[in-house]
């Protein structure tokens, strides 16, 4: 019963994780799901609430550690989500969740918006940066985060109704929101206008810079850590300073290149990368007397 009504709306049975993950680990989802609009999402939520299923909603997933025992409900992946831009008057736009960061800022080029050059090299969809309030800057003291440009974010609640939460409603924190109980559908935003050249000019300087000093060769998901309040260094620097720059579980590595970056060499385990995260915390515990705090989302299955 659960299997003909899941195929019937599309669900793919048994699917392999790792395929959908920066880290390439994962084992199998349930039911995969890649609803095109917001009626097949409506659809599939209500599959998960009537067969009792648990769902997690999944962008890129670049920032998401998934067991390797899999997922023992319904995984919503939003990147075949449909992609629409549509830009209004005094440099607001509105986007659907499932466009890709990079063709965001892209767009917003276009229509000479800018201020989220930033967003142009972290890898992932809109809806998920918005959850996860995605941020970066190549200048110190410099707090570049898309929080600070969401005006309206309009959600499916777990129960199927569609809402519109204004900024008033959301809270944004350091790589945190109050926006997680929600599938994301779309967003308002409130650029800079800005000329066309320019925008582009900042998006290759992050770029040029991302290249230099991130690992952007090996499956990642980015930095593992949160970054301490300052005056402390930042996780890298203590993770470095506590000597496991370079250090190895099974095919899970700390990057020798930036040690905020955790590597999967090949075939790296969900297990190896969590003894790796402990191992860093302990070290860095001990060592420094700092708690570091995860950045990455770890899902249980
Ligand atoms: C090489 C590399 C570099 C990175 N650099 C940065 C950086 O500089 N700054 C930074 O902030 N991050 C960085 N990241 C982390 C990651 O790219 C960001 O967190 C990104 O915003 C996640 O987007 P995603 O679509 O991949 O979301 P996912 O990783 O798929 O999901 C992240 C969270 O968002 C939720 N989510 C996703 N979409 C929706 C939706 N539509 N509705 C509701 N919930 C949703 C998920 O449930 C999950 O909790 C980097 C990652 C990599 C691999």
């Amino acid at each position: 019963m659960t299997l003909l009504g899941a195929l019937k709306i599309g669900l793919e049975p048994d699917e392999l994780l790792s395929r959908h993950t920066s880290w390439r680990i994962g084992g199998h989802a349930i039911f995969f799901a890649r609803p095109k609009n917001t009626e097949e999402l409506t659809g599939i939520l209500e599959f998960a609430r009537c067969e009792r299923l648990p769902f997690y909603v999944l962008g890129r997933g670049s920032n998401v550690l998934f067991p390797d025992e899999g997922y023992g409900g319904v995984v919503i992946n939003m990147l075949e989500f449909k992609k629409d831009f549509m830009c209004a008057h005094e440099a607001v736009a509105e986007v659907s969740a499932g466009m890709p960061n990079n063709q965001f800022v892209q767009k917003c080029a276009e229509h000479n918006l800018g201020g989220v050059e930033f967003l142009s090299s972290i890898p992932g969809t809109l809806g998920g940066a918005v959850v996860q309030n995605a941020g970066f800057s190549r200048r110190r003291g410099v707090i570049n985060e898309i929080g600070n440009f969401v005006e309206e974010v309009t959600v499916l609640t777990p129960e199927g109704r569609m809402r519109t939460l204004q900024k008033s409603e959301i809270n944004f924190s350091y790589r945190d929101s109050n926006l997680r109980q929600y599938v994301i559908v779309k967003i308002k935003l409130k650029m800079i206008s800005c000329p066309q050249k320019q925008v582009l000019a900042e998006v290759h300087e992050n770029s040029k810079y991302r290249n230099d000093v991130q690992d952007l060769q090996h499956p990642s998901a980015g930095s593992v850590f949160k970054n301490p309040q300052a005056p402390s260094p930042s996780s890298g620097r203590l993770i470095d300073l506590a000597g496991l720059r370079g250090y190895r579980i099974g095919d899970a590595q700390i990057s020798p290149r930036h040690a905020n970056f955790f590597i999967n060499l090949g075939q790296a385990t969900c297990r190896d990368m969590l003894e790796l995260i402990a191992l860093a915390k302990d070290k860095v515990k001990q060592k420094f007397g700092v708690k570091l705090e995860e950045e990455i989302r770890y899902v249980p299955g």
